[in-house]
């Protein structure tokens, strides 16, 4: 009985193992807070970053930035043998666009892509953004260091670009820059539309957009949680599939929330010690961010932020009133914890991008059956799947059976009506696609 137990504990260790792969272990401990502070510091520096600022400039202003952040990418290439590709991808915005363009401006991101092995048109992205703003959204000249909103986000995406550029992906990674996003998002839409024009296949884009500030406007000083707001499904969706929800389910199940949730996942497995908030929302009530723009172009995506924020250190006029001091200043921006975001999003990415594609169709059955059958088509590169099902009110995928390389399975005794089901692809280092939600119904 001894040795049965003895072994049976030997099994199961070996099997949680395999389930984990070193190399994420290394990247989280790849990223380095005291680069992301050097970072951090040299953006701001930059006086202002906001949209319409400077260009011409080498020490002040938007053009000084992103030459700066494009040099950067470019370092890293030339320690990679040339790994990225780096370039502008820019679009002319035109004065009067909205109230908050006051004049001609090109809006450039800054964009370096490390090319997948295996699927180089399959991309899964990190951005952050190079403007910043302070309390007129129009006003391009007063200092707006633009710590924390988003020197941060900046930061991080530059320097998970040092860390995962050391390794070989199937699929490829992008490493972003966004500009314009204080003026109406124009970055984004930049991009997005430059995605569809090439055919870009996305995974998903993870967007950071404040991942520096620990203590909340509200008292609370919390350095382990954070907040992963997606939308529940996709703006793009036809009626006859917004029809078919309201009788076979998905309402929480769109495209962005099944990313949510491969983060909230990859969080939980490799870094137990923080705290991901699910928000199921596209993002803070009423406010917006640089992954919609995706969103509204049918791609999934997904904003990663601090959990408390600080309303007298954002989009604020460096000042000191009734004894406040207020402004995104350096100095507020924890680098520890944008060192902990900045891994979160790094072991995503390279989860995803070790990972082979998701099955594009899964198909459910067993009305009136006391079993439900999952059916999916076959992904090139999986070695097996993952069935998952969860209560219809839990938020995240409580129950999985992983199967091996087929493309049919009855859970026995679990009744359709109960749960809801998802399917996702194994590789053969145990990194999985994101799940798919059942896209067709068995008859
Ligand atoms: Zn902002």
């Amino acid at each position: 009985m001894k040795n049965i137990l003895l072994l049976l504990c030997l099994l199961i260790t070996t099997l949680t193992i395999a389930q984990q792969d070193q190399r994420i272990y290394d990247i989280i401990d790849n990223v380095s807070a005291d680069r992301i502070k050097a970072d951090i510091k040299k953006l701001a520096d930059f006086g202002t970053r906001h949209t319409l600022s400077d260009t011409v400039s080498n020490t002040r202003g938007i053009g000084a930035a992103r030459r700066w952040i494009k040099s950067e990418f470019e370092n890293i290439s030339k320690d990679c043998n040339n790994c990225l590709d780096v370039f502008y991808q820019k679009d002319l915005v035109k004065k009067g666009t909205n109230q908050r363009i006051v004049k001609d401006v090109m809006v450039v991101n800054v964009v370096a892509i490390q090319k997948g092995t295996k699927y180089p048109n399959r991309y899964i992205i990190m951005s952050g953004d190079i403007d910043s703003r302070v309390s007129d959204p129009t006003d391009y000249t007063s200092d707006s260091p633009g710590a924390n909103d988003n020197a941060s986000g900046m930061a991080g995406a530059i320097e998970a670009a040092r860390v995962l550029s050391k390794y070989k992906f199937e699929n490829s990674v992008i490493y972003v820059g966004l500009s314009g996003e204080e003026q109406g998002l124009f970055g984004g839409q930049g991009l997005a539309k430059y995605a569809k024009e090439k055919g870009w296949e996305i995974i998903g884009i993870l967007n950071n957009d404040m991942i520096g500030n620990i203590t909340g406007v509200d008292g609370v000083i919390d350095n382990r949680t954070f907040r992963i707001f997606s939308e529940p499904v996709p703006p793009t969706e036809t009626e006859r599939q917004r029809r078919s929800r309201r009788f076979y389910g998905g309402e929480v199940d769109g495209i962005s929330r099944q990313l949510a949730r491969y983060v909230h996942k990859q969080t939980k497995t490799y870094m137990p010690e923080m705290n991901p908030m699910l928000v199921y929302r596209l993002d803070r009530f009423g406010r917006g961010g640089h992954h919609r723009p995706f969103n509204d172009a049918g791609f999934p995506g997904l904003r990663i932020m601090e959990a408390h924020e600080n309303y007298t250190q954002q989009h604020q006029d460096l000042r000191t009133e009734n004894g406040i001091k207020y402004g995104d200043t350096f100095e507020h921006v924890n680098f520890d914890y944008a060192k902990k975001l900045t891994a979160v999003n790094a072991i995503t990415m390279a989860g995803l991008a070790w990972a082979p594609p998701s099955p594009k169709t899964v198909g459910i059955g067993g009305i009136v059956e006391p079993s439900a059958k999952l059916k999916w088509d076959k992904t090139e590169g999986a070695v097996g799947y993952k069935i998952y099902w969860r209560d219809t009110t839990s938020p995240i995928w409580d129950n999985s059976r992983t199967v091996g390389d087929i493309t049919e399975f009855t859970l026995k005794g679990i009744v359709i009506d109960n749960f809801f089901f998802g399917v996702s692809a194994i590789g053969k280092d145990g990194h999985e696609s994101v799940v798919v939600f059942p896209n067709q119904i068995i008859r």
